[in-house]
């Protein structure tokens, strides 16, 4: 069965969800348990908000659509709403007896930004589920010496144990989406690194923009080849073939030594 949408916003990234087939399997997947405090990021028209406050959970809605956020708060009078851009909250302000658990059918224009902010706030999150495009997904979950392993690869399994769920196809969505997406769980791993983590990122960003060079040339702003010998790494590597522990050990090598 499809529900009926009468109008999309572009600029907010709005294909909603209206295979209800598709949506009771999303919310399977949630294993939601009562009294969980579940936060939906960009609830729309409520596909996923109506069976999520009908499992009795503790819910607070983020809308940044003041039209969508005005209808929310009629149907689910008992949810927290705060009509805002999520980018301008503080998540650590959920901080509170029990864990967060996220969940999203994300805008994807503003998805990788938000990822890597959850990131932070890792700490107060049980875990995070989210909708996002297929690709994006597939970059997450990439293992080392893979084509879509890079820079969103490392950032997201230095914080979280990921797992693809399923494929969702541009037909559960109205308007269609031009690409397929995907379900992905994020766990936050809570085993906060020690390292300087915009240097990681720098080393990442200079790593992965050369990423068909060695890495004695891809990291030669950062360390020379004697340097990564002496991490046990072959300078004739490429990039790709570093693993997230090879990073983070470039990293320290590299702070320690200024
Ligand atoms: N959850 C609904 C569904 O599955 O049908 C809607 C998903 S739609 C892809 C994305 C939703 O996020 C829209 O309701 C949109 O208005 C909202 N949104 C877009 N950008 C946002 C932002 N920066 N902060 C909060 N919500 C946002």
């Amino acid at each position: 069965m499809r529900l009926t949408v009468l109008r999309a916003r572009k600029r907010f990234g709005q294909n909603f969800l209206v295979d209800t087939g598709m949506i009771q399997k999303i919310i399977g997947s949630f294993d939601i348990k009562p009294g969980d405090h579940i936060i939906e990021i960009g609830p729309g028209r409520g596909a996923l908000t109506q069976p999520l406050s009908d499992s009795r959970c503790e819910l607070t809605l983020i809308e940044i659509d003041r039209d969508l956020a005005a209808e929310l708060s009629v149907r689910f009078p008992d949810a927290g709403l705060i009509n805002q851009d999520v980018m301008t909250i503080d998540f650590n302000t959920f901080a509170g007896k029990s864990l967060i658990r996220i969940i999203g059918n994300l805008p994807y224009n503003i998805s990788t930004p938000l990822l890597f902010k959850l990131f932070d706030s890792g700490e107060h999150i049980h875990d995070m589920h989210f909708m996002l495009q297929r690709e994006v997904v597939d970059r997450m979950t990439a293992l080392p010496s893979t084509k879509a392993y890079g820079r969103l690869s490392v950032m997201t399994q230095l914080h979280c144990h990921t797992e693809k769920l399923f494929e969702v196809p541009p037909q559960a969505f109205s308007p269609r989406p031009k690409v397929q997406s995907a379900i992905i769980r994020l766990t936050p791993n809570k085993k906060a690194t020690d390292v300087d983590r915009k240097l990681l990122e720098s080393i990442l960003i200079q790593a992965f923009s050369m990423r068909r060079k060695t890495i004695r040339n891809a990291l030669r702003k950062f360390l020379t080849a004697d340097e990564l010998e002496s991490l046990h790494l072959n300078p004739q590597l490429r990039p790709e073939n570093l693993t997230i522990d090879d990073y983070l050990s470039c990293t320290r090598f590299v702070e320690d030594r200024s």
